[in-house]
């Protein structure tokens, strides 16, 4: 099927993309184009102006600076993989990347794009929740009067394909903190086989010191509206070893966390995703660990 007829039109900055947005109703804009695409041309939505801001170089880019890891909105998941100050400083995020869809989509999708489009799904919000991510946002007001906003990962996702930008705004970069030498971070996902798309997705970050796990952040995702925290999961994760015992008696608890709004499809039922969901927590934690290498 084609897309609805659209009018097109390239930014070469944000402040210029914001303006298109706010005198143009009805515009969208557009990143790698392989979220939005698709659902033009499925006509699951139908838009009056594509706004390219695939061109904006201040949206690109990765860089490290007094212990935050700061990526650019439009910086793509192939670039994302091939970093060395990713690879450095958020392993977990690393990995992930190479784990999204295809070289194709990891050629084309954004950062920026994955966490905007807010897809169950996807991989990216689990694993920013994890990493305490935060993101800048810059709207109509212009950053010198004051529409320049941070917004946490813990924040931003309000459900499914529903994010906390508003009307005019544009995601531009994203920033997390490096992780420390004692902390070990992880992904651990079921992928869909034809999409890689999370089945089920768990990301995990634990703090270890002289041996016992002193602070832990757990989010699940991919069979929830939004990425899932684990309260449950991480106070009982805290002031342990993390053996065998103590990550499968912790990661079993993230039933408590889920509610009941857990989805379930033809290709594995709500029961199941939620019953990998422990699984795929206690994967993570055993490689973060090194436990997974060494029983
Ligand atoms: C076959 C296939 C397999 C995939 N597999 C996976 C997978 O395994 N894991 C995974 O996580 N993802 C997967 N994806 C999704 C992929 O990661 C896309 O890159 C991502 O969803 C969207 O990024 P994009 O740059 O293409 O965004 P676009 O399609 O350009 O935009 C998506 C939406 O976000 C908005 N948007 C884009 N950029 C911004 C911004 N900076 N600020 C505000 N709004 C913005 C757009 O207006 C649009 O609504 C897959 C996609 C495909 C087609």
């Amino acid at each position: 099927m084609f897309a609805t007829k659209f009018d097109y039109q390239k930014a070469s900055s944000v402040s210029e993309a914001i303006q298109l947005l706010a005198s143009n109703p009805g515009a969208k804009i557009i990143a790698g184009g392989h979220s939005l695409l698709p659902m033009m041309k499925l006509r699951l939505t139908s838009i009056l102006m594509l706004i390219d801001i695939g061109g904006i170089e201040e949206m690109r880019g990765i860089s490290v600076a007094n212990g935050i890891l700061r990526i650019g909105a439009l910086t793509t998941h192939a670039e994302i993989a091939d970093s060395h100050d990713v690879k450095d400083n958020a392993g977990i995020l690393w990995e992930t990347a190479y784990g999204i869809g295809d070289p194709q989509v990891r050629n084309r999708g954004t950062i920026g794009g994955n966490i905007s489009h807010a897809d169950p799904a996807s991989d990216l919000p689990t694993v920013l929740k994890v990493m305490d991510a935060k993101f800048t946002i810059q709207g109509t007001g212009g950053i010198m009067r004051g529409g320049s906003r941070t917004v946490s990962a813990d924040d931003f996702f309000l459900g499914p394909f529903e994010t906390a930008l508003g009307e005019n705004e544009i995601l531009t970069t994203i920033e997390m903190p490096v992780l420390a030498a004692n902390q070990h971070a992880e992904y651990a996902k079921m992928a869909h086989p034809a999409t890689s798309f999370a089945v089920v997705g768990a990301g995990i970050v634990v703090t270890v010191e002289n041996n016992i796990c002193t602070a832990a952040r757990v989010a699940v995702g991919g069979f929830t509206p939004i990425p899932t925290r684990g309260p449950s999961v991480e106070q009982a994760l805290v002031g342990k070893e993390l053996n065998e015992e103590n990550i499968v008696a912790a990661t079993s608890l993230i039933h408590n966390d889920l509610g009941s709004d857990v989805f379930g499809d033809v290709f594995a039922s709500a029961e199941y995703r939620q019953a990998m969901a422990a699984i795929e927590l206690k994967h993570a934690i055993y490689h973060a660990t090194g436990f997974a290498h060494h029983n």
